[in-house]
Order: C-alpha cells, then structure tokens, then sequence
C-alpha cells in the first residue's frame, strides 16, 4: 500500500545507474513518499543508465545503444514506465508512449539476422520440423535441465538455420543448459513470437537509453 506522508528524514543511498537501481528510486518516491533529493545514487562510470547505455572500449569493443525488445511478458519494466512521465508527449507516460507507438508500428523484420551478406531466411517446413523438435526435447529432458543443449542435438542441428535464429536471438550457445533453452523457448511460444520475423515482439521508439534511462533520470 503506497504511504501518503512525505518522509522527509527518510535517505537512501543506491549503487550504480542501471535500471535496477533507477526502478528502485521511482519506487521509493512514489510508494515510500522519500523526496528524490534525499536518495543518492552512486556511479563509478562516467554516465548513466548502466547496460542500456552505450560504451565503447577501443581494445575490448563496443556495445551500442539499441532499440529494446519488449512485449507483454515485460510486466516490470511496463510498470515503472506507467509511472514516468513522457518528455516527448504532454501528459502521457513513456508506457503510454510505447503502447501507442507500436499500435502504429508493427514489428515485422524483413531481414532479422544477416550471415555472409545474405538475409537468413528459414525453410519454413524445416522450422516448423525444428521448433517441434526442440519442444519435445526439452519435454523429454525435462528432468535433466542442467545438462548442455548440445548433448541432446545432433551436431547438424547447429549449423542449421533454426539455430542461427533461436541462439542469435537468446545469445544462447550450445553449452548453455537445457533449462535456459527452455525459459528462451517458452517466451518464444508464449507470445507467439515469430523467430524470423520477431512478430509478437513490442519495441520503444527510440534507443533504449532514450526511451527508458533518460525519462527515468529526470523522475524527483
Ligand atoms: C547487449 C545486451 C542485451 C540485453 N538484452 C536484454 C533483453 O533483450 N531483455 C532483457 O530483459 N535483458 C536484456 N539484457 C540484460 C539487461 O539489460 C540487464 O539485465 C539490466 O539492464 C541490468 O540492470 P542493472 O541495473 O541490474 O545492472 P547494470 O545495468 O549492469 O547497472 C549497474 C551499474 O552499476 C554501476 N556500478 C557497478 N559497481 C559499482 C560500484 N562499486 N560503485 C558505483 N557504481 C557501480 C555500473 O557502472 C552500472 O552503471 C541485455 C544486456 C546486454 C548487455
């Protein structure tokens, strides 16, 4: 139950910029009532926003900021942005921002996942075939969760296309466990997201820093 008395000696101190801590700072001043200038955030890096910002390290590479994936399952993430004020839109929270920005654009990838300079495009029998597959072998190993996704596939399953899309689109590598292909695949089915395609999948307007961090960071 959210209080309604302002705390004005209450202070919170938060490690890091990322959006844990930036989630938690909303919390503690819409629910707690703290004042967002008793609560202290440290940073050790020279910017905000934590894995949505950008960062670039000439000998490690770069990370940039990218669109962000969401779709309904995102039910955190939805609910600290109902409460964070558009700073593009008057009287519109950045959720409402979102929403109404995917009612007008639908995800439909025309070219997800680019190998070698051509598009991937799956077969769409051999998918189908696969995706079966893959359901019935994490039914069937159920019980084994912790064991590699590669000891229940044959080798040529890793190199074809069903693959190339599943793993590129999860980070998942073959040695990952059975138990993380299937949280992977149960969203996948769940939402009916279409791998090729990615269908099913909401997306913020801009980069994930602008749509998500920056509003966030001007919450007090
Ligand atoms: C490329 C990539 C793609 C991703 N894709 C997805 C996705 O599609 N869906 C999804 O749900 N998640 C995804 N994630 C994961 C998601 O982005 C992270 O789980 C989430 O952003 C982590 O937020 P956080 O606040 O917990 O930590 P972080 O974002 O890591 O923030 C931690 C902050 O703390 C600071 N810090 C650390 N130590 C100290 C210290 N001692 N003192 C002061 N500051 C400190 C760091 O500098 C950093 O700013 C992805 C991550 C990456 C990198």
């Amino acid at each position: 139950m959210p209080m309604t008395t302002v705390r004005e000696k209450e202070k919170a101190y938060l490690v890091g910029t990322g959006i844990e801590s930036l989630a938690a700072a909303v919390y503690l001043i819409r629910d707690a009532c703290i004042p967002g200038e008793n609560i202290t955030i440290f940073e050790k890096s020279s910017s905000s926003g934590g894995s949505l910002q950008e960062i670039g390290l000439h000998d490690e590479g770069y990370k940039i900021k990218g669109i962000r994936m969401l779709n309904t399952s995102s039910i955190a993430t939805y609910d600290l942005m109902a409460a964070i004020p558009s700073v593009r839109f008057d009287g519109k929270t950045v959720l409402e921002e979102i929403v109404a920005f995917n009612e007008q654009m639908k995800v439909f990838a025309q070219a997800r996942l680019v190998c070698n300079g051509r598009v991937v495009t799956p077969d769409p029998d051999e998918l189908f075939n696969h995706l079966l597959d893959i359901r019935q072998a994490i039914s069937t190993h159920h019980q084994s969760e912790n064991l590699p996704i590669e000891s229940i596939f044959e080798p040529v399953f890793f190199d074809s296309r069903t693959w190339e899309l599943v793993s590129s689109l999860f980070c998942l590598q073959p040695w990952h466990s059975i138990k993380q292909l299937a949280l992977c695949f149960n969203l996948i089915e769940h939402h009916q997201i279409s791998i090729d395609t990615l269908q099913g999948l909401e997306k913020t307007r801009y980069n994930q820093f602008d749509t998500l961090i920056f509003p966030t960071l001007l919450v007090n």
